[in-house]
């Protein structure tokens, strides 16, 4: 598709900037390249008009329009409404029609169209220019009487909600009525004589509502339609959408005003939307939904279940060849799948609207691999066009087989979004968002969606919808904000006021467990338990990732802390563990008792231990605790030697990064004020036993008023040095056994919570002086690195004296996060840290996505830490290490790999590659 654009011609203003964009005639002023000034709508609009499609005549006003109209107290700029005038006389000399012309009328509508594409979250009026005399000529011209009172009822309706604001249901009641009174149950078995009734009843409605009467004149309309299309961008709707697609709220919103073609003139007429491929599997078949006789908003809506695509080559073969044609036309000028709207007037076809489609995440997978494959795009771009949130769909759970295969399936709808959606039921958005505030799971159950629920979309596990087909508004916003979703699923009758569905005679309420399959369209009563998504079925996904993988520089590593863990992270494609928290291991099964009976007397036998050094005799208590300690930490040697064996063997010949106990000891030990209870209850009724005295004595000692800030860490290890001694014993040993088993395991011990230099010097001293026992014992030298977190200001503003010790460095964003701004991390999430995020106080949630000054403070330590040791191994093992957005500020801080928990892997392996790329764009 060749397109001359005509975008420098300049246009003649009266307002002091060029505000609109005209097409017609196959010439258009925009192009494809001004999204930002045209909105998507407009550019595309101007696009297809320029490749010589059929795009009835019209014009754009610009974004830039919508934000001066802000800033000016919503006032139109001066001059812009001349420029309006004159744009509509030249669609009045392209059309030959006259706005508000009652021989031959020129309709419009009025579309919003912003620069990303916010399905349906704005405003749009059809059938603008009607009124008593147009709609005479209208019908005059038609020779249709019907048609034409239906497109002035449908005007007064939408135009009355819309730039009128009168209550949507109001008109919907007069038409149910209308229907009721006629026995009908179609709106299109409605006669003429009923719709001029309900036309008149609508103005009443809009007189009653408003207190003004329904405006006749087309300029007033227009003005009034412009004005309303401008305050959608600031709907409620539109910045909940915003916000949760992360779209800035200063881009504003064009206003496209398009001569009205109809689809409703008769059976050689219709309307669709379509796909170029199949937005739920990718698969290359033109996928759609189209209607006869009918405007576009029935279609969206789901107010008539309307047929595939594919019917239309049966009623209309000629416009639908013409159609494949323009689709393929158009996927291969965007070199992407296109969504479409069209019109057939009379048998002509008319494009409204071409854009990038929205897909699920498997489509996406599919679509970029093939688009590969037939040479369209690169193996770069494809990676460009698979979101990390889409990899992380597809590891998203599914129903177990077996349990759906004996559950009591009720109804069956369009599978309209894939993924297993388990919830309770809710029938309304805002209960929907309640109830999740109270730490619930919900499905919004809804017998049609509309742009207003989508809060509850947004926070519900998946929807679920009784009426409207694939395209329907609930489908295609699932798809986008990856729900599961069931559709159309006419079984259902859902009853709003007892807050009940229905389905085949089984009947379930607000609060029961419901689950849904949007793989296939099924809806269960009752919780399903559900199953991983294999990640070995998806050979298109791993394709995408080994494409990642030529791209990226930054090694990929995992978080884990068990052998299974370990081994799931590496079919993810894991190159190492980045962090494996020793501590996990001390609380499973036998061993919590174990660690308790060693921490209570490890004061007492560390203080002994230490007499014994200084030549110092032991009294019988002292030598009794040496003794019950040292039996407790032989018993977890031996525990953690297992431990490490099996995680080295699943990790073999990759580096394993073990880190010292970090937690304060307290974590360990029941609960103070538990145990206080248990105690004085005790004691009030005939007394407490010892050892429970005891332990209640020795939680006190060791309560902390911040514990995060207090005893933990390397500080630990130095205050009881056998912490670090059986675990350097343990990880040495397992290497050792592993080895002579023939494996190839690769240690890195690492200190936790360094700030200081010496810190890690006295207990990198106490670490070699036991290593060499062991390499003594076994009469071998043991090989492993030695390193160090970064996860203390201290530590990172003195890492190049640091690295005189440490072969490499772990940012532990969690603590360097919490401790560079000063939050607790376990107060602040629970507390403040939403408000603030909610406000704006901070942009993001800083334990999420990394901070640009704990970022830079990483960078500050990296640099200095590579001025004293070139070699330096940098990584991060913090929670940012999955988080797209800081994996690319991982990437321009220069670091050797990120490691996450094994589920993000896959994650990490996209965003990684995708990282690279954005740098190579930064640096052209
Ligand atoms: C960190 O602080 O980022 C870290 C990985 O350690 P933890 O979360 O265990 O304190
Ligand atoms: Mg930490």
């Amino acid at each position: 598709m060749t397109s001359t654009p005509t975008a420098t011609a300049d246009r003649p203003h009266r307002a002091a900037k060029r505000y609109i964009f005209a097409w017609g005639d196959g010439r258009a002023e925009g192009d494809a390249t001004m999204r930002d000034l045209l909105g998507g709508k407009g550019a595309g609009l101007a696009e297809m008009t320029n490749a010589g499609l059929p795009v009835p005549p019209g014009f754009t006003i610009t974004t830039e329009a919508c934000n001066d109209y802000f800033t000016s107290g919503q006032q139109l700029p001066d001059g812009l409404w001349d420029d309006v005038l004159e744009a509509v006389h030249e669609v009045e000399r392209t059309t030959g029609k006259g706005f508000g012309d009652a021989a031959d009328p020129l309709l419009v509508s009025v579309r919003s169209g912003a620069k990303f594409s916010m399905p349906g979250m704005m405003d749009t009026v059809l059938n603008l220019g009607l009124n008593e005399q147009t709609l005479d000529g209208l019908v005059a011209l038609t020779g249709n009487e019907r048609f034409g009172w239906d497109a002035y009822r449908r005007f007064i309706q939408m135009f009355g909600r819309i730039v009128m604001d009168v209550k949507g249901e109001r008109f919907d009641h007069a038409l149910d009525a209308a229907k009721h009174a006629r026995g009908v149950q179609q709106d299109t078995e409605l006669t003429a004589d009923d719709l001029r009734a309900l036309t008149t009843e609508f103005k009443a409605i809009v007189r009653e509502d408003t207190g003004r009467e329904f405006p006749g004149d087309p300029y007033e309309q227009l003005d009034l339609a412009i004005k309303a299309v401008f305050a959608s961008w600031f709907g409620k709707r539109a910045v909940d959408y915003r916000n949760n697609q992360k779209i800035a709220h200063d881009l504003g919103t064009a206003v496209n005003v398009v001569t009205m073609v109809f689809g409703n003139m008769g059976d050689d007429s219709g309307t669709g939307v379509a796909f170029t491929r199949d937005p739920n599997t990718g698969e290359k078949v033109l996928f759609g939904e189209y209607l006869t006789n009918a405007q576009g908003e029935d279609v969206v809506a789901g107010i008539r279940t309307a047929p595939k695509i594919s019917q239309m080559q049966t009623d209309m073969p000629q416009v639908y060849g013409e159609f494949l044609r323009i689709g393929e036309q158009l996927e291969k000028h965007y070199r992407d799948v296109q969504d479409l709207e069209f019109t057939i007037e009379r048998g002509k076809l008319y494009m409204l609207q071409t854009r990038s489609a929205k897909r699920t995440a498997a489509a996406a997978v599919r679509i970029a691999v093939d688009l590969v494959a037939e040479g369209v795009i690169s193996k770069q771009e494809a990676l460009g066009r698979i979101e990390p949130a889409h990899v992380d769909q597809l590891l998203r759970d599914q129903f177990d087989p077996a349990a759906r295969a004996s559950a009591p399936r009720i109804a069956k709808g369009l599978n309209a979004s894939p993924g297993a959606a388990v919830g309770r039921a809710v029938f309304d958005a805002d209960t929907a968002v309640d109830w999740v505030g109270r730490g619930e799971r919900v499905v919004l159950v809804r017998i049609e969606t509309s742009p207003d629920d989508f809060h509850g979309m947004a926070v519900a596990q998946g929807i679920l919808t009784a009426r409207g087909g694939a395209t329907s508004h609930a489908a295609v916003v699932a798809r986008q904000i990856g729900k599961p979703c069931v559709a159309g699923c006419h079984e259902l009758v859902i009853d709003y006021r007892a807050l009940t569905a229905t389905a085949n005679g089984v009947t379930f309420a607000e609060g029961d467990w419901i689950s849904v399959d949007g793989s296939t369209g099924e809806v269960f009563v009752g919780a399903l338990p559900t199953v991983s998504a294999r990640f070995e079925d998806q050979p298109e996904l791993q394709t995408i990732l080994g494409w990642a993988d030529e791209v990226r520089r930054m090694q990929v590593w995992t978080n884990a802390d068990k052998p299974e863990e370990a081994e799931m992270a590496r079919r993810y494609g894991a190159q190492g563990i980045g962090l494996c928290r020793t501590e996990h291991m001390f609380r499973e099964g036998e061993r919590l008792e174990i660690v308790r009976g060693a921490i209570l007397v490890a004061n007492a036998a560390t203080r002994a231990k230490t007499k014994t050094a200084a030549g110092g005799t032991l009294t019988p208590d002292e030598a009794g605790a040496v003794a019950i300690f040292d039996t407790a930490m032989g018993k977890l040697e031996v525990l953690q030697q297992g431990d490490f064996e099996g995680i080295f063997r699943a990790m073999d010949g990759l580096p394993v990064v073990i880190r010292l106990i970090d937690p304060p000891l307290h974590e360990f030990l029941p609960n103070l004020e538990e145990q206080l209870v248990k105690v004085t209850r005790a004691e009030m009724s005939g007394g407490a036993t010892d050892e429970d005295k005891e332990l209640l004595a020795t939680i006190k000692s060791m309560h902390e008023q911040n514990p995060m800030l207090g005893l933990r860490g390397c500080r630990l290890g130095l205050m009881i040095p056998d912490f670090v001694k059986v675990q350097t014993r343990a990880i040495l040993n397992a290497l050792i056994v592993v080895k002579a088993s023939g494996g190839h395991p690769k240690a890195k011990i690492m200190i936790p919570l360094v700030g200081h230099v010496n810190e890690l010097k006295a207990t990198k001293d106490l670490l070699e002086a036991e290593a060499k026992a062991v390499e003594i014992d076994a009469g071998i030298d043991v090989e492993y690195v030695f390193g160090t977190m970064i996860e203390v200001p201290r530590g990172a503003l003195t890492a190049d004296e640091i690295a005189n010790h440490a072969a490499f460095f772990s940012f532990g964003t969690n603590d360097l996060t919490q401790m560079t701004f000063g939050y607790s991390r376990d107060d602040a999430e629970g507390g403040f840290l939403l408000k603030y995020v909610e406000e704006g106080i901070l942009p993001v949630n800083p334990f999420q996505t990394l901070d640009d000054a704990v970022a830079g403070l990483m960078k500050m330590a990296v640099d200095k830490g590579r001025a004293t040791r070139p070699d330096l191994e940098l990584g991060i093992c913090g929670e940012h290490g999955g988080d797209p957005e800081s994996i690319h500020k991982c990437e321009r801080i220069g670091l050797d790999y990120v490691s996450c928990s094994p589920f993000r892997v896959p994650v990490a392996r996209l965003a990684a590659a995708q990282a690279v790329l954005a740098s190579a764009e930064r640096d052209k």
